[in-house]
């Protein structure tokens, strides 16, 4: 018997998509579910991402939940205790590869992980672990954007300043959400080899 609650729900979900597209908002509303069935929920996020508020997960729509900030996801381990019995990660894309035994090691305990992500980067490369934990989830949600030239579905993310790092933190004043046609990278120039 291990010391951790019994319990049936040791699984990964995933949602993902571009910047824009509600995965936070769906994260913070399968948190809120859990919370109203009185499970022990706990939140996560990277340090990194300071935009709205520093110890809350929050959407582009300013729906916010309390969380805890992290520097490392093996952070993540030092706060489970018996109760908890689901467990939040927004931005999962800047917490690396390490990312992946977290997660396995939560589910194995019987936790539910709910992680939230970007899958490819400003240039439409998939951005590890997403495409990891995608792989090793039980419940995946790809969620798209409305494309802010055409006005389709948008699966990417277009970043409007140029140069700089794989890493810029922003929002609304340096990135949009685009359509694979829309799409384009640094130069100008159209992402069709992805
Ligand atoms: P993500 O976590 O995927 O970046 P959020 O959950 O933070 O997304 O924000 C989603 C919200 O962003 C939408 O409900 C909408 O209010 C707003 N929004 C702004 N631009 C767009 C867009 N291009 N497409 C869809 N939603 C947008
Ligand atoms: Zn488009």
């Amino acid at each position: 018997m291990n010391e951790y609650r019994e319990t049936n729900r040791g699984w990964i979900e995933v949602v993902c998509g571009p910047m824009f597209s509600g995965k936070s908002e769906e994260l913070i509303r399968r948190l809120r579910r859990a919370q109203i069935a009185r499970l022990g929920v706990l939140a996560f996020k990277p340090r990194i991402d300071n935009r709205y508020s520093e110890d809350s997960i929050a959407s582009h729509s300013e729906q916010l939940i309390p969380c805890i900030q992290i520097e490392k996801v093996s952070e993540i381990m030092d706060h489970i205790r018996p109760d908890t019995e689901v467990v939040g990660i927004d931005e999962v894309q800047f917490l690396g590869p390490e990312a992946l035994d977290v997660c396995r090691d939560l589910s194995a305990r019987g936790i539910r992980v709910i992680c939230a992500g970007l899958d490819m980067d400003y240039r439409a490369r998939p951005w590890p672990p997403l495409p990891e934990l995608l792989a090793i989830a039980e419940y995946i949600t790809k969620m798209a954007a409305i494309c802010m030239v055409c006005g389709n579905p948008a699966s990417r993310t277009q970043r409007k300043v140029l140069g700089g790092d794989l890493v810029l933190i922003g929002s609304q004043d340096s990135y949009e959400a685009r359509c694979r046609r829309c799409h384009t990278v640094d130069e100008g120039v159209q992402t069709e080899i992805f």
